[in-house]
């Protein structure tokens, strides 16, 4: 049922048309991962790679978001990873709220098949669209890495964390350590109280006692 409502949501975001961005796009990028994850990752938009690939997070930001999700014990391939908005903005500019808005019906089904614990918003476009879905006023990032939400889209109930997105760390390197320090900090801490029973989270706290972890440039 899971698997094939996600394959319906997939074949429907290939083919949207509902905002402008469906005409400049090379392909739609739905998002990738275990729909069985405690953690979904949210970005902004696709870039130019994702654009080319069809998946997200495959350029630079991409590798520093793979490094960042090793550095607690996670493996890319165990947790879902999808953006606000599925097609690339010309010229990576930001998404308009129109197109947030056309797009944000997909983001609900998404979370509500994936079902996390547990939702990391990368960037403020991200912060804000999530912590709006979730009837929470958004302030900006300073204020928001200082808390950790809960939130209810749906069915889907979950903890909301929001650090930058790995890009911005790519073109400030000061911004790196806030976010490994996010990562370390945070989101590996949330994920160990949620304390659930899904296979990823018990892998997960494993690897995270038998292999003390550090994070390094990827
Ligand atoms: S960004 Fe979203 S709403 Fe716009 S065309 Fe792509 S999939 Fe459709």
């Amino acid at each position: 049922m899971k698997s094939s409502d996600y394959e319906t949501l997939v074949s429907e975001i290939l083919a949207c048309e509902k905002c402008p961005l469906s005409r400049s796009r090379t392909r739609a990028v739905p998002g990738e991962g275990s729909l069985d994850s405690i953690i979904m990752f949210v970005g902004e938009a696709p870039g130019k790679s994702e654009d080319e690939q069809g998946r997200p997070f495959v350029g630079a930001a991409g590798k520093l978001l793979n490094t960042l999700l090793e550095s607690i014990g996670l493996e890319r391939g165990g947790v879902y990873i999808t953006n606000v908005v599925k097609c690339r903005p010309p010229e990576n500019r930001e998404p308009e709220e129109p197109e947030v808005r056309a797009c944000n019906p997909y983001l609900v089904r998404q979370l509500n098949i994936v079902n996390p614990k547990i939702v990391v918003a990368l960037g403020r476009i991200a912060g804000k669209t999530l912590y709006e879905m979730c009837g929470l006023k958004w302030h900006n990032m300073r204020v928001a890495r200082r808390e950790v939400v809960k939130c209810r889209v749906g069915e889907a109930s979950f903890k909301l964390v929001a650090t930058y997105h790995p890009a911005a760390a790519l073109y400030n390197p000061g911004l790196r350590e806030e976010l490994e320090e996010d990562f370390r900090e945070r989101i590996a801490k949330v994920a160990s109280q949620v304390g659930g029973k899904t296979k990823t989270l018990e892998d997960f706290l494993l690897r995270g006692k038998k292999e003390p972890t550090t994070s390094q440039e990827g």
